[in-house]
Parts: structure tokens; C-alpha cells; sequence
């Protein structure tokens, strides 16, 4: 038997230059817009984005600690009016050494944008979630699967000459519609010349939760001798499916290992969304204040943060969310 020490929460922070300070996270998650908001009109409705003094106090208060901004896990944030003034300020602002991520659904990857993402070394993570325009449709509602490949050959291609950990990735929610498509996934994005793809477990609603099988266990190694063979870069997966962990080359037997199922989130990242709201992580599974009542540094360094802190690993205590949360190996 041995300990597994590996989380998929560290995967997040693998490329992220240390923490400078614990006054402040190092990696500060942002949502721009309300994540329920993905087009031009709703995204730039004013109480569905965070408003850009606000932000741009955020953003002064924080820069002289945090290491990487990552913006928008929630609305697409390029559609934004204003969205080159708000990277401009980050650029402006930030620590010579801090980085820049950004997720985005692919279809407001313009020209102009991936210029702008590209001039500013932004870090792009493109949704995707199926290697063919019927999948996508069913799974996405939208009929933009041809219109998002274009781009993402456009944004892979502008990334060119670029560090294999910085260039534009996939960010693929694995459910049970596309559980076995992986592999086929994995393929259309290396003819589309991106080298970087994560894989995620989705969860909830659990009707389109991923079916923990052997069969998911194969689909997923073939996909991680793929992007081995093909020199690609595995920047996120699931450690954990079911009652197996990924070590070596394959998955095996929890039974074999003491997992570690510590989260360590809330001493290195913080969640702000578009109305103000602090969270403990990006799961927003355990809400702090609202940056609105307090400026975000004296929420991190405040009480309820600190008693929030020791809550997360403490199990008859911790939120629900928390107890089965994939990050921390709990599920
Ligand atoms: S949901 Fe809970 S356990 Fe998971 S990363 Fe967030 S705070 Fe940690």
C-alpha cells in the first residue's frame, strides 16, 4: 500500500509561479459575467456583469500578490463591451511573473480577439464537448460546432511558437452523452493543431452524470496514450473514476492506496463572481461575503474565511459539496 499524494485541484496550480504572500491568494478565479450568460446582448446587461469600477478596484487591491487571474468560469466574457480595457488593466497592473487565464465557449474567438488574447500572453481554455456537429448540438443546444473548429484552428495556429503550457486548450466536461467520445475528441483537436486538453467528471445534474465504468477507465487511458504518442499535453484529468485512481499507466484500485483528500483551495484560491460575491473555490461551495460590504483582502484575512478555512477539511462539518468533491480525491 502506499499514500497517493496527488489531487486534481493541484493540476490547477501546476504552472502558477508559487505564492508570493499568504495577504492573498495566488490564483483568483473572476467571473465577468453571470455564468448563466453566454451571448452578446444578456453578457452586457449591467446587473449581469461585474461592474468595471469594481473590478478595477478588485483588481488594484490584488495585483501586487496574486499570480494568476483567471476570468469568466461562468458567461462568456468576451462578449463584454469593455473586455479589452479590463485584460488591458490586469496587464497593467499585475506582477511581472503573475499569468492570465481565461475560459471561453469558442464562438466569440474573432480575429480581433485572439489577437488581443495572443498579444497579451492570456492563457485560453475553449469548452468542448463532442467531436461531431450532432453530439454538439444535442449536448450544447447550439448550432455553432463548425464555427467554433474554425476558430479554435485560428487560436491554435496564432499560438504557434508558443510554451506547449501556455498554448490554447480544451476544457472537456466529460457526461454520459460523450463519455465515449473521448478518444474521437482527442483526435479533431489534434487535426485542429491544439496540443493542450483537460478533461473533467460532470457531476450535476446527475441524469447526465458520467457512468463511473470500466469502459470510461479504457476510453480515458486510450486518450492518455494518444496525447502521449502524439506529444500533447494532459493539463487536467479525472485522478479518480469510481472506486479506481490513475497511477503509472492505468487506473487502479482506491483499495491499493491511502488517498489524500485534503483541499488546500482555500489558502491558495478564492472564487469572486459578477455580482461580488467571495467564495471559498470555483465550485462556489461555500460562500464568505461580497467584496461589495468589504474589500476582498479584509474577507481573505478576515474570521469567517479563516473558520471556513479549517471547515472544508473537517468532515462532519464541511458542506455537502464538499464532501464529494473530485478535487480533493473525495469522490
Ligand atoms: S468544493 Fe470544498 S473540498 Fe472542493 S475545492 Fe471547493 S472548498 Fe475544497
Amino acid at each position: 500500500m502506499k499514500y497517493y499524494q496527488d489531487t486534481a485541484f493541484s493540476q490547477l496550480h501546476a504552472t502558477i509561479n508559487g505564492n508570493s504572500s499568504v495577504n492573498c491568494p495566488e490564483k483568483l478565479y473572476i467571473n465577468l459575467v453571470c455564468r448563466k450568460h453566454c451571448d452578446p446582448l444578456s453578457a452586457n446587461a449591467p446587473d449581469k456583469q461585474m461592474p468595471l469600477a469594481v473590478f478595477k478596484g478588485l483588481i488594484d487591491g490584488t495585483a501586487q500578490y496574486v499570480k494568476n487571474y483567471a476570468l469568466a468560469i461562468g458567461g462568456e466574457a468576451l462578449f463584454l463591451k469593455d473586455f479589452e480595457k479590463r485584460l488591458l488593466h490586469i496587464r497593467q497592473n499585475k506582477l511581472s511573473n503573475a499569468t492570465i487565464d481565461l475560459h471561453t465557449f469558442g464562438e466569440a474567438l474573432t480575429p480581433d480577439n485572439i489577437s488581443l488574447l495572443r498579444d497579451n500572453s492570456v492563457k485560453v481554455n475553449v469548452s468542448f464537448c463532442s467531436p461531431t456537429n450532432n453530439l454538439h448540438t444535442k449536448i450544447s443546444g447550439k448550432s455553432n460546432f463548425v464555427n467554433i473548429c474554425e476558430n479554435l484552428q485560428k487560436l491554435a495556429s496564432a499560438y504557434n511558437n508558443v510554451d506547449i503550457s501556455y498554448t490554447p486548450a480544451l476544457y472537456v466536461r466529460i457526461h454520459k452523452l460523450n463519455q465515449n467520445k473521448l478518444l474521437a475528441m482527442t483526435r479533431l483537436a489534434k487535426e485542429l493543431g491544439i496540443k493542450r486538453i483537460g478533461f473533467w467528471l460532470l457531476n450535476n445534474p446527475t441524469y447526465k452524470a458520467a457512468v463511473s465504468s470500466k469502459a470510461l477507465r479504457n476510453e480515458l487511458e486510450e486518450v492518455y496514450r494518444f496525447m502521449d504518442k502524439s506529444g500533447m499535453l494532459l493539463w487536467l484529468y479525472p485522478l479518480r473514476v469510481g472506486n479506481h485512481v490513475f497511477s503509472g499507466t492505468q487506473y487502479r484500485p482506491v483499495s491499493n492506496y491511502i488517498l489524500n483528500t485534503n483541499c488546500c483551495a482555500p489558502v491558495v484560491s478564492s472564487t469572486v463572481d459578477y455580482n461580488g460575491d467571495v467564495y471559498t473555490c470555483h465550485e462556489r461551495s461555500i460562500y464568505i461575503d461580497n467584496i461589495n460590504n468589504n474589500s476582498f483582502i479584509d474577507i481573505w484575512r478576515g474570521q469567517r474565511y479563516e473558520y471556513m478555512r479549517n471547515i472544508v477539511n473537517a468532515p462532519e462539518h464541511m458542506p455537502e459539496k464538499c464532501k464529494t468533491c473530485q478535487w480533493a480525491n473525495r469522490k
